[in-house]
């Protein structure tokens, strides 16, 4: 058995977190292939060292020294080494990283040593061997990554090595340089180390006790999911639960390996585990329908109603051609016969609104254009819903009970999800009340 097993941030911002890492790995000896984050914060106030080393850059851009910016870093380093009795020459590495950084280094480089620094340092704690990421995870030129080539170079630095920590975040383009992926990609560093080695599992340790079914900023202790499919977990980071990077389940499901998402703080606490599908339902989730409930505020909907419109072929794709036409993207279109709505981001259409509708009344001669601001999307998922009656019955009961009025709905035919649009003053009231009736 394989599982490659990832850290984030928060799992490794001291040697005391580096301790629960070490007896985590050590407690389980298929887990031999771990990814690393750069530390993250220690306490709420704290500052991330990828944060630090976002701000080296920007002094080096400028011009300015970093050092003292980089002797923060450093110490997180300091801390860490000797707090876990390690004996490699830090200094040496700090001095290397520090003078490698100048004008001519790409921010990706400055930023990637965070995850370098912090998986040098745990391949000696563990006594693992250090792969460095820039040898094996190729980028093509278009920023895409090359996962057969990437693949193939893992498999055969792993094939020497057999327990290995790996830098997350980052890897090189054909000619060597180093190239990161968007923030939080250590996640995906993960997941595709558990492609190329055919894991039996992938891990992503954290500092949650699994992906919770509400935001616990809106609904108090919200409880944990056990089971979620790949697909009802794309439905909630779409509409805004922050669970991990969005490209890290493109290569896991891809080889239908399991992905559990566990606390490095409770290892004990049961986590997440996220699947294709699942044979067989948790005695809990009989009880329940619903999966997760989140939500995004800040959407427009636009309303074009003309008479006789359904009798116009065309209309709608004439008004959408417009809409594309400005680069936007439409989320959902609820629809009458003589009007029908678009809802969209209100940040990404605010600049050319006016544009837009102008160009609407020319093209279109629709009878009005009608503009609402302040809608919040909320999402129900959960795969159970699906033909089961009832669902939507006790959604609507709930919201009516709870005076707020509901702008729009739309159910996919999946009937894996419901959305609903409300003012966003009823944002948070609409989830916790949600949250109550489902759980
Ligand atoms: N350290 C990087 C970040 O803070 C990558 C990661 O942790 O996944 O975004």
């Amino acid at each position: 058995m394989l599982k490659v097993v990832k850290f984030g941030g928060s799992s490794l911002a001291s040697s005391e977190q580096f301790a629960r890492v070490k007896a985590i790995v050590e407690s389980d000896p298929d887990r031999k292939v771990v990814v690393v984050s750069a530390p993250g914060k220690r306490f709420k106030d704290d500052t991330k060292v990828t944060d630090l080393l976002y701000i080296c850059h920007a002094h080096i851009k400028y011009h300015a020294s970093f050092h003292d910016v980089f002797e923060q870093i450093a110490d997180r380093y300091r801390e860490i080494c000797q707090g876990c009795g390690l004996t490699q020459d830090l200094e040496k590495e700090l001095a290397f990283v520090e003078e490698s950084m100048n004008a001519a280094s790409s921010v990706d480089e400055i930023v990637s040593r965070g995850e370098y620094l912090n998986a040098k340092l745990m391949a000696e704690y563990l006594g693992y061997t250090f792969i460095d990421s820039k040898d094996w995870l190729r980028f093509n030129y278009d920023g895409r990554v090359d996962f057969e080539g990437s693949y193939e170079a893992l498999q055969g630095l792993f094939a020497h090595a057999k327990q290995v920590v790996l830098p997350g975040f980052y890897g090189s383009f054909p000619d060597g340089e180093i190239k990161t992926f968007s923030r939080g990609g250590s996640d995906v560093t993960g997941a595709i180390a558990a492609a190329a080695l055919d894991a039996d599992a992938y891990e992503n340790w954290t500092d949650v006790s699994g992906i919770l079914m509400a935001d616990p900023r809106i609904v108090d202790n919200p409880r944990p999911i056990e089971q979620v499919t790949f697909g009802e977990l794309r439905e909630l980071s779409y509409m805004g639960a922050d669970v991990l990077h969005e490209e890290t389940v493109f290569p896991v499901r891809s080889k239908n390996i399991p992905l559990y998402i566990k606390n490095t703080n409770d290892p004990a606490a049961r986590g997440t585990l996220i699947l294709e599908e699942f044979e067989r339902e948790t005695e809990d989730e009989k009880r329940r329908f619903v999966t997760g409930i989140t939500g995004r505020k800040h959407y427009s909907i636009i309303t074009v109603s003309k008479a006789r419109m359904n009798e116009e072929p065309g209309f709608i794709r004439n008004t959408l051609k417009i809409v594309e036409k400005y680069g936007i993207t439409v989320e959902h279109i609820p629809s009458s016969i003589d009007s029908f709505s678009f809802v969209v981001s209100t940040q990404k259409i605010e600049p050319c609104l006016h544009d837009m509708i102008n160009e609407m009344n020319d093209v279109l001669h629709p009878d009005r254009i009608k503009v609402d601001h302040g809608i919040s999307l909320i999402a129900i998922v959960g795969r159970r819903m699906a033909w089961n009656v009832g669902v939507s019955g006790k959604l609507f009961a709930t919201l009516g009970e709870n005076n707020i009025n509901i702008r729009m709905i739309e159910q996919g035919a999946d009937e894996i999800n419901i959305i609903i649009g409300v003012a966003d003053k009823d944002f948070k009231k609409t989830i916790r009340v949600l949250y109550d009736s489902f759980t």
